[in-house]
């Protein structure tokens, strides 16, 4: 479960959030839309810790992740205790970020062998399985930059499921990919959504993406939130003004 309150991040002066409030239940799967810097990847990458918050909180699972209230002051958590929640916390990017230099199994044992000091074998084993998973068993020994961008795609979905997350960050995960690639990993993700409860917070610019494999999506403009529906009726009835300017824009 994911808890932002009254999250605020600043660049500079140009107020990004401003006091965002949300909640994502444990095994939701939310997609995170709205035009252009109104905030979805911000709120992706302080999830990541690749940003941090100026004021408000963010827990995960019920723990502090980055910050927590000490009577009236708010603390930043130690280096060492983020990282135990991080590690609950798995992320796709659009570009894949695979190791380059490594085999596809490389890059998968990496973190689970030296994050999660879990046994080379063990590892590996829980690593073919999930390269079946994804249809890649055969690319095993191949290198990553061997492989098409869909594959890759693939492999970094395996790679993030290897260390078992709670949460899994999903961004822009199609948009560097051929329209005919796309549907292999969308069928990937809605394997791994109907297969386990893990939590899923999405951000895309596809609309058929969200509606297959989130049950909640939210709009956003200016870092706020302007609507909340299930997929359904946010593409077909949204209520908002805004948020039907936006959907005339983009589908
Ligand atoms: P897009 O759909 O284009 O990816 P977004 O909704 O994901 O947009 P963000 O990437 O979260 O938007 O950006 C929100 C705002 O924060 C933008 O105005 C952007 O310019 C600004 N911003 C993001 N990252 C930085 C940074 N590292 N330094 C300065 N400004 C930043």
């Amino acid at each position: 479960a994911i808890e932002f309150r009254d999250v605020v991040k600043r660049f500079g002066d140009n107020v990004v959030l401003d006091g965002l409030s949300f909640d994502v239940p444990q095994g939701d799967r939310v997609t995170l839309i709205g035009p252009s810097g109104s905030g979805k990847t911000t709120i992706l990458r302080l999830l990541m810790t690749l940003e941090e918050a100026d004021g408000g909180l963010i827990h995960i699972d019920g723990d502090p992740y980055t910050h927590e209230y000490r009577g009236p002051k708010r603390v930043a958590i130690p280096e060492k205790r983020r990282r135990v929640v991080r590690n609950r916390v798995g992320m796709v990017f659009q570009q894949f970020n695979l190791f380059p230099n490594m085999t596809v199994l490389e890059n998968i044992v990496e973190a689970p062998v030296h994050v999660l000091r879990q046994p080379k074998d063990e590892a590996v084993a829980r690593a073919e399985q999930l390269l079946d998973q994804v249809g890649l068993a055969d690319k095993r020994d191949a290198r990553c930059t061997q492989l098409s961008g869909g594959q890759q795609q693939r492999v970094a979905i395996a790679r993030a499921l290897a260390m078992d997350p709670e949460i899994l960050l999903l961004d822009e995960v199609t948009s560097a990919l051929d329209p005919e690639i796309v549907a292999d990993v969308l069928g990937v993700l809605r394997d791994v959504a109907a297969s386990t409860d893990i939590t899923m917070l999405l951000v895309t610019h596809e609309m058929q993406f969200a509606r297959e494999v989130s049950n909640r999506v939210l709009m956003f403009d200016h870092g706020r939130i302007v609507e909340e529906a299930d997929p359904e009726t946010m593409f077909t009835a949204p209520r908002h003004e805004r948020t039907q300017e936006f959907l005339r824009a983009v589908l």
